[in-house]
């Protein structure tokens, strides 16, 4: 059985989401084994990233800068902002690698089972960047999930009165994704969303 710090260690790698108590002793041994060449390193990244990391004031992305490197990269389309629901969501689009315009990260979702409202989330600022900077287009991309669609009719009310073109991400069947695998959800917005072909 661990003792002290590989105690402590396991403890807090257990607390890591898809890690479990078991999962975790089997990185901590992982690291061990591997002190100079990924422990060492991993404790360095650590401790610079926890030091430096904050969230861009401008569109709530977390970099080591504020604005954050895409707020402050000359090659993004600044007519477009994406507006997603967490930092999550902004890498799986950059992973996408087929958007090149600006964020903006809400922080969550409205939900009145959380007691999440507006107020809660990065909405005003939303409203600001939409009327002040030269934005032609809102892509309003939460979630397919009840509380994501709310927070898209509630981000349409609000960005009425600020001129910009808004848009949905069509929430539909993955890529070589078979209808037997998806969710109900997943299927109806699917078909909410179908075009004439
Ligand atoms: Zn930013």
């Amino acid at each position: 059985m661990a003792q002290g710090e590989i105690e402590t260690l396991i403890g807090l790698l257990a607390k890591l989401p898809g890690l479990g108590p078991r999962s975790a002793r089997r990185a901590a041994l992982h690291l061990l084994k591997k002190r100079e060449t990924l422990m060492q390193p991993l404790a360095r990244a650590l401790e610079q990233t926890a030091d430096s990391v904050c969230v861009c004031s401008r569109c709530g992305n977390l970099d080591t800068a504020d604005p954050c490197a895409i707020c402050l990269d000359p090659r993004r389309d600044v007519s477009t902002i994406c507006v997603v629901e967490e930092v999550g969501d902004l890498w799986a689009m950059e992973r996408s690698a087929g958007y090149r315009g600006l964020y903006h990260v809400l922080g969550g979702r409205l939900s009145a089972l959380d007691g999440i409202g507006p107020d809660e989330l990065r909405i005003a600022g939303l409203v600001t960047r939409a009327t002040d900077e030269p934005v032609k287009e809102v892509i309003i991309a939460t979630s397919a999930t009840v509380d994501g669609q709310t927070t898209a009719h509630y981000l349409q009310d609000r960005l009425v009165d600020a001129n910009v073109t808004m848009t949905r991400l069509a929430h539909g069947v993955p890529v070589g994704g078979e209808l037997d695998f998806l969710d109900d959800g997943t299927i109806m917005a699917a078909l909410n969303a179908r075009r004439a072909v």
